[in-house]
C-alpha cells in the first residue's frame, strides 16, 4: 500500500469504539485515512512522510462546537461582569468598529491558538465572514462558520443580514477543499423575532445547512423571555416550528424538564460551553441528563473574550468536573463520554460525523499527536484518563488537518506565527483608540 503520511509507533485512541491500540500506526493518503491499527501490520506500507510518534498518543482532532474566533482581538477587555452588562456595553459597541482587516487576523490568531491545542474543527457565530473564510484556508483549519443575525427590533436590518448570510453560504459552503462548510447564525430569540427565526430556517431548509442559535444562556435572559412570552424560549421555539436535527443550539443552561423533553424530541444538537458558562456566571449546563436521554452534546468554548481560550483540552477537563460537582457524583461525565463529546460526539452536533471525528479509514484525515513524554503525564496507566484529566494544551506536538501537516514538533507550518501574533497585538491596541 501507497501512502503519503505514516504516524507510526504510538498509542491510537481511534474513538471508533475500540480500546486503544498500543503499538498504532495510521496512514494517510490524499485527504483520507487508509489504515489505522498495529503498526507491525504496516510494515509494508511505504510513505512519503514517517512520523516516529513513540511516545506519544494520536486522536481524532478536538471539536470546538461553539465559539467566535475573531474575538480573541477583545480577550481580556471586559472582565467579571454578567452577559448583559458584558454584551452591551463593552463587546457590543467595539464589535461595531471590527473591519474585514481585524477579523481576518483575529481569525488567523485565533486558528493558530486552536491548532496548538488540537482543536482541528470547530462552529463559529460572527460577522466579516468572508475575512473569517480566507483566514480559515490560508490556515487549513477546517470550520463551520455561521453569519451571525441580529435585528434587535429592526427587522429590515434582520433582513438584509440574513441575505448576506445566504449569500455567503452559497459562496463558500463546501470550499477551500471541502474543509469550510455554512451555517446560518441567528444570534438568540431576544435579538431576533419569530419571523426572522422562520426565514432563516426556510433558507438552511432549502440550502441543506444547520442553523446556530444561543439558547436559556443566563438566568436574566430566560426570566425577560419567559416575562414577555409566557413560555421558554423552546416552547416558543417548538411553536413556530424552527426546532429541528439541523440546529445547533449553543450553551441551554437554563433549562426546565420540558426543555429537554422538546430538545430530545426534535433532534436539537447542543454545545456545551462550561467554562465561558462558569465564567459569566451563568451556571452549569444539564449536559450529563442531555446526554442520558440521547441528545447529541458537544463541547465548546465560546468566544475567547468570555473563557478567555480556545483551548479544548482544558474544556474536556472542566466538562467533566463541573458535571460531576453539579450532580456531587463522581460517575457521571466519564472519561469515554468526555472524550467522545469532543470528537465523534462533537462531529455528529455539527453533521459532520461521517467525514470526521473519528481514525477509520475512509475518513478525513484530521489526527493529533500528544507527547506523553512529560513529568506531568507520567505514568500512562489509562490514557484516557491521562488526555482528560492531566494532558495540556501545550502536550499537542503535531496536528494533521485534511491529510495535511499544519504543525510539527509546535511549529505551525502554514502561517508565521510571529507575525501574526505581532499584527494582532498591534491591531487590539488600535481598536481600542478607535
Ligand atoms: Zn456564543
Amino acid at each position: 500500500m501507497d501512502a503519503d503520511i505514516l504516524v507510526e509507533n504510538c498509542i491510537v485512541v481511534a474513538m471508533d469504539g475500540r480500546p486503544p491500540i498500543t503499538d498504532g500506526a495510521i496512514a494517510i493518503k490524499g485527504d483520507k485515512i487508509v489504515y489505522v491499527g498495529k503498526a507491525e501490520k504496516a510494515g509494508d506500507i511505504k510513505a512519503e512522510t514517517r512520523i516516529d510518534a513513540r511516545g506519544m498518543v494520536a486522536l481524532p482532532g478536538l471539536i470546538n462546537c461553539h465559539t467566535h474566533v475573531p474575538m480573541t482581538l477583545l480577550r481580556g477587555i471586559a472582565e467579571d461582569q454578567p452577559l448583559e452588562k458584558w454584551l452591551r456595553e463593552s463587546i457590543w459597541p467595539i464589535e461595531a468598529k471590527l473591519t474585514d482587516e481585524d477579523v481576518y487576523y483575529g481569525t488567523l490568531l485565533g486558528c493558530i491558538e486552536m491548532i496548538k491545542g488540537g482543536t482541528t474543527c470547530f462552529a463559529d457565530m460572527y460577522f466579516h465572514v468572508d475575512a473569517m473564510a480566507k483566514a480559515i484556508e490560508e490556515v487549513g483549519i477546517r470550520a463551520a462558520i455561521a453569519p451571525g443575525i441580529i435585528e434587535l427590533g429592526f427587522p429590515e436590518t434582520g433582513i438584509a443580514m440574513l441575505e448576506d448570510a445566504v449569500k455567503f453560504a452559497e459562496r463558500w459552503h463546501g470550499k477551500a477543499e471541502g474543509r469550510i462548510v455554512a451555517q446560518l447564525g441567528p444570534h438568540a430569540p431576544y435579538t431576533c423575532g419569530p419571523e426572522l427565526l422562520m426565514k432563516a430556517k426556510q433558507e438552511a431548509e432549502r440550502l441543506g445547512i444547520f442553523l446556530h442559535i444561543h439558547l436559556a444562556e443566563s438566568v436574566k435572559e430566560v426570566k425577560d423571555f419567559n416575562e414577555k412570552h409566557g413560555k421558554t424560549e423552546f416552547e416558543f421555539l417548538e411553536e413556530i416550528g424552527f426546532l429541528g436535527p439541523k440546529v445547533l443550539a449553543a450553551h441551554c443552561v437554563q433549562l426546565t424538564d420540558k426543555d429537554m423533553e422538546i430538545i430530545s424530541k426534535h433532534g436539537v444538537k447542543v454545545a456545551y460551553n462550561p467554562t465561558s458558562n462558569a465564567k459569566l456566571g451563568n451556571g452549569i449546563a444539564r449536559a450529563w441528563e442531555l446526554h442520558q436521554l440521547g441528545v447529541d452534546v458537544g463541547l465548546a468554548t465560546d468566544g475567547p473574550a468570555s473563557n478567555n481560550t480556545l483551548d479544548m483540552v482544558e474544556t474536556l477537563r472542566w466538562a467533566a468536573l463541573l458535571q460531576k460537582a453539579k450532580y456531587r457524583d463522581p460517575t457521571v461525565m466519564p472519561l469515554d463520554t468526555v472524550l467522545e463529546m469532543a470528537t465523534i460526539g462533537g462531529a455528529r452536533v455539527l453533521g459532520l460525523e461521517g467525514e470526521v471525528g473519528s481514525l477509520e479509514p475512509g475518513k478525513k484525515a484530521d489526527v493529533i499527536l500528544i507527547d506523553l513524554k512529560k513529568p506531568h503525564l507520567t505514568p500512562v496507566h489509562n490514557v484516557k484518563a491521562t488526555i482528560v484529566y492531566s494532558a495540556k494544551a501545550s502536550d499537542v506536538d503535531t496536528v494533521i488537518i485534511d491529510g495535511r501537516l499544519v504543525m510539527r514538533n509546535r511549529r505551525i507550518l502554514t502561517v508565521d506565527e510571529e507575525a501574526v501574533r505581532e499584527k494582532t497585538g498591534e491591531i487590539s491596541r488600535d481598536l481600542m483608540q478607535r
